[in-house]
């Protein structure tokens, strides 16, 4: 594996291998790899030629106030593991690399959805990422890139920006990894003190139950987002920043799930804001229609 830190050597790098006859798999990444990055980076491995790895952990996304010092940083460590699992290419830029001095100007506008869920805590957060992924994209070339389902909110921005510019990079999905016992693999869960980490699978049940309502035929998804709240409420060392049912296409609210829905949460446990979401499951085979349902 080749480790570089500039960004003409990516370009220079990714266009020979694409020369070469090789297709291009691309993970981008803060760092701190855990098993959740493991599995962007086998998926990329098993279905393309030339595996890519950035690790940068992007300043315009965090907002004030946010962990941006604190963030978990382990390079060595995490180039070992790209390097076990078949990765080709490290990326590893400082600040000036990617933005020289300074903030850039242009940036990459996230449209409506950027300022909901997640956006709404995190003022200007999706602009930062969208405009740090575009600048990768762009440096990688055309390529399939690989997004955790983990993070649904930014695969979704990621998705319609794709569209939206033209940018030839195929976005693929890749299912969340989960500890045993439900919570999704962050780098943000070593904040959590033995209690708190106790507590933190809370958000899992919130949307595993989300979930069992909807196979369940619950379709009415004010009482699936109040069970949410109620679930999270439960645990004295969760505070709640938000439950949402959208729909999987538009992200709007939904008040009556008729196709494709998504649950989500975001809760703060300890010093640590963790989200989750889960896909809902369509109506049960064979379940007859009442006239609730419409
Ligand atoms: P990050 O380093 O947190 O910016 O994440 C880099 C990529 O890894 C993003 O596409 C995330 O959605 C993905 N990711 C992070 N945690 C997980 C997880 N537990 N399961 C699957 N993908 C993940």
């Amino acid at each position: 594996m080749e480790v570089i830190s500039s960004r003409k050597d990516v370009v220079e790098l990714c266009a020979r291998a694409r020369h070469d006859g090789l297709s291009i798999g691309f993970v981008p990444t803060m760092g701190a790899l855990h098993e959740g990055h493991a599995r962007l980076m086998r998926t990329a491995r098993q279905e393309c030629g030339f595996v890519v790895l950035s690790i940068f952990v992007n300043p315009l996304q965090f907002g004030a106030g946010e962990d941006l010092s604190a963030y978990p940083r382990s390079m060595e460590l995490d180039s070992s593991l790209a390097e076990s699992l078949g990765c080709d290419l490290l990326f590893a830029p400082d600040e000036e690399e990617m933005y020289g001095r300074g903030r850039p100007e242009v940036t990459v506008d996230p449209g409506s959805l950027g300022e909901r869920l997640e956006g709404a805590s995190r003022p200007g957060h999706f602009r930062g990422v969208l405009t740090v992924v575009a600048k990768l994209l762009n440096m990688v070339g055309p390529c399939h890139a690989y997004f955790g389902e983990k993070d649904a909110q930014q695969l979704a921005l990621v998705r319609r920006m794709v569209g939206s510019l033209d940018i030839p990079a195929e976005i693929v999905p890749v299912a969340t990894a989960r500890e045993a016992d439900g919570l999704a693999i962050s780098s943000r869960n070593a904040y959590l003190s033995p209690d708190e980490r106790l507590a933190a699978p809370v958000l899992f049940d919130a949307v595993s139950l989300a979930a069992e309502l909807a196979r369940g035929g619950q379709r009415d998804a004010d009482v699936i987002r109040a069970e949410m709240a109620r679930t999270i409420g439960g645990e004295p060392l969760a505070r709640l920043d938000y439950v949402a049912v959208v729909d999987e296409d538009t992200w709007e609210d939904v008040r009556t799930i008729q196709g494709p829905a998504r649950a989500l949460v975001s809760a703060r446990i300890g010093s640590a804001r963790l989200i989750d979401n889960l896909l809902l499951p369509g109506r049960p085979a064979g379940a007859v229609h009442n006239s609730r349902d419409v």
